[in-house]
């Protein structure tokens, strides 16, 4: 059962804005700072709200900055430091004052959204996003929040799989991990 769809898009968001603006490697290769950092952005908000309008520079600047505080929450997590995690986002929660507003826009039903005062686009999905890895932290399920494990890949992930095994961002490095190791075996033998 899912009570509250809303928090898993914001998680989603999350993701994609950590995935698409942090620096890095990705699936075997680096992956350096965009350079069309307004489309990356925008892709990062779409990876969870498919409909959202593409960003201008200045707002993705912004949420570049605010993508590198949600990957220090994954980090912290991946590594097993939840206390990190946590003081993190309260510090996240405090600077952009994310609040619950009950809201009804697009035909969509009343739903629970968490903006900060600020009414910028950043400003908001910060709040957003904060308050989705807050949930997500202050449930049963705090160490969903994953770095992929393949070499060379450190984008992040949410597992929402019933068993909660996910190790990897996706089944490319699912896929490389498994060759590698198959390879590996046909070398022993
Ligand atoms: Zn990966």
């Amino acid at each position: 059962m899912d009570f509250n769809s809303h928090a898993d898009v914001i998680v989603r968001v999350a993701v994609g804005l950590v995935n698409e603006l942090t620096p890095g490697e990705r699936r075997g290769r680096p992956f350096p700072a965009p350079s069309d950092l307004a489309a990356a952005a925008t892709e990062g908000l779409r990876t969870g709200y498919p409909g959202h309008r593409e960003v201008t520079e200045d707002e993705a600047g912004e949420l570049a900055g605010i993508a590198v505080r949600l990957r220090a929450v994954f980090d912290a997590v991946a590594t097993g430091d939840i206390d990190a995690a946590a003081l993190r986002v309260n510090a996240l929660l405090e600077e952009t004052r994310a609040r619950p507003l009950l809201q009804r826009h697009d035909g969509e039903p009343w739903h629970l959204h968490f903006h900060g005062p600020g009414g910028t686009v950043a400003g908001e999905w910060a709040a957003s996003c904060a308050t989705g890895l807050a949930i997500v932290l202050g449930g049963d399920f705090r160490d969903r929040l994953g770095v992929c494990t393949a070499p060379q890949c450190d984008r992040v992930y949410v597992d929402v799989s019933r068993n909660g095994t996910r190790r990897f961002c996706g089944t490319a490095c699912q896929n490389r991990v498994k060759t590698a190791a198959f390879r590996a075996r046909g070398r022993v033998s």
